[in-house]
């Protein structure tokens, strides 16, 4: 066996080290040497796991199968028991380093490492956790006061949650409330959350169903790849104006979605949607809420908010995932008017913004504004682009390269002119991937694209290194 090819198998800088378990003998080695060969480096890091001596997958998945929901998924076919993680990357069992492209939309890291938010959390615990209700606290308004900082207009006024789906039900409900009209208009192919409500207002994939509910209308998608007018967005919002004119009484309590749909497949609204459609909302009495769980807290860095690149004001911005790095919490913001409708009811979340939650993901916004992650999310995630845009030239596989900062999709296709999805090609690609040491997420209507949406300390050697290993595993196919 070569020596060469041996040490660079076992270098910090690649996947394979380090290993705190052997792997299974001679066959695992020489599979390794016979992918070493071609391997890219991952970027040097100078981080070692602790050694890990916990259950090994097969006995978790065991349990998992037997004691968790059935509707669990996996992304691999031999799912990965991922035990430790620092900044972009996470180690898996036998302490094997991975890239992490996906990372649940974790913001200043994979959303369990950064010292000042693990800080802030500690502190907090120590001193206090308890309800967001009954008593006064001073992490609680003092992260309400950050955010609503960073909002435009008169959108001052947050109320907390537990997570996306919970931000999402209070919104549609606010919108019901304030306009006495029960209609919501969603968009086909959108995702917002998995509680009724929202999962009526979820249009998502082909292979399964979202739950009926009545009241909720699917519009066109504004989908710049595969719609009927292409980037037109002035188009397509018409189909807005049909389902108020003929499908309600004239009257919407609201509308609602991404500026750039995530588990849709990473799909860009067309421009001059979102304005064309806002106006026709307002004009028909109903509220316009931006759903910000993916694209918002500078992911898409060139605004810290993705509603803001189409140049709208939305009247209700709910969030959550990046907001806390992992920490579980949601927010609703709103207008000081919009807000009044809640006091004429008995509402409140025991725990949407506990202190212990709140002083977390306040340490996050901070850290973003200290790392100038946003920036960074501009620079890197233009040259990752740019990279996967050049991957497309070469590889007739990629159909579409599309996005914005560190929110980018690459949607595969096995044939360019008909738009085919390639299904099996790209489930492939991604174990091949994993193998090389680079994990991605997969969505979209037909399950064909890349979601490609790292923590944003993403570099552009991570980047590189992104590319190069998908660029082995697309000449493999
Ligand atoms: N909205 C969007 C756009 C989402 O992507 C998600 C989660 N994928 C949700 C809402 C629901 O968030 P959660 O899973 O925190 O309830």
């Amino acid at each position: 066996m070569q020596r060469h090819l041996l040490r660079r198998l076992f270098s910090s800088s690649s996947p394979f080290a380090p290993q705190k378990r052997a792997r299974s003998g001679l066959a695992a080695v020489s599979e390794a040497v016979e992918s070493a060969a071609v391997l890219p480096n991952m970027p040097p890091f100078g981080y070692s796991p602790p050694p890990y001596d916990g259950p090994r997958a097969a006995e978790i998945l065991r349990k998992r199968s037997e004691f968790l929901s059935p509707s669990m998924f996996y992304l691999y076919k031999k799912p990965l028991n991922i035990v430790d993680g620092k900044m972009q990357y996470l180690y898996d069992e036998d302490g094997r380093r991975y890239l992490d492209a996906f990372g649940g939309i974790a913001t200043v890291c994979c959303g369990h490492c950064h010292p000042e938010v693990i800080e802030a959390i500690i502190n907090q615990t120590k001193r206090l956790q308890h309800s967001t209700i009954l008593y006064l606290n001073n992490a609680i308004a003092d992260f309400a006061e950050a955010l609503a900082g960073k909002m435009p207009g008169d959108l001052k006024v947050v109320f907390f949650t537990n997570s996306g789906t919970e931000a999402n039900e209070l919104a549609m409900m606010i919108a019901r409330l304030y306009t006495g009209c029960h209609d919501i208009i969603s968009l086909r192919n959108a995702y917002h959350g998995n509680a009724a409500g929202t999962m009526g207002a979820t249009a998502q994939c082909n292979w399964k169903f979202n739950v009926v509910q009545s009241g909720v209308h699917h519009a066109l998608n504004p989908d710049q790849y595969r719609g009927v007018f292409g980037s037109d967005g002035e188009k397509y919002a018409k189909d807005v104006e049909e389902i108020i004119n003929y499908g309600t009484s004239g009257n919407v309590a609201g509308f609602i979605s991404e500026a750039i749909q995530g588990v849709g497949g990473i799909l860009e609204l067309a421009p001059g949607y979102l304005p064309a459609v806002y106006k026709t909302i307002k004009k028909a009495g109903g509220l316009c809420i931006a759903d910000e769980v993916q694209a918002g807290f500078a992911r898409t860095g060139s605004h810290f908010w993705g509603f803001e690149a189409h140049g709208v004001v939305p009247d209700i911005v709910t969030m959550a995932k990046g907001i806390g790095n992992g920490i579980p919490i949601g927010a609703v913001v709103t207008t000081p008017e919009i807000a009044q409708v809640l006091t004429r009811r008995s509402y409140f979340n025991t725990f949407g913004g506990n202190p212990v939650c709140t002083a977390g993901a306040h340490a996050v916004l901070k850290v973003i504004e200290k790392e100038k992650l946003q920036e960074n999310a501009l620079i890197v995630g233009s040259y990752l682009k740019n990279r996967l845009g050049a991957l497309q030239e070469k590889h007739e596989i990629i159909g579409d390269v599309r996005g914005r900062g560190l929110m980018l999709g690459v949607e595969f296709v096995t044939d360019r002119q008909q738009k085919t999805p390639a299904k099996a090609e790209i489930v492939h690609v991604m174990e091949q991937m994993k193998d090389m040491g680079v994990l991605v997420g997969k969505g979209g209507f037909h399950g064909n694209v890349f979601r490609i949406t790292p923590p944003l300390c993403f570099t552009k050697e991570d980047a590189d290194f992104l590319t190069d290993v998908m660029d082995i595993a697309l000449s493999k196919l």
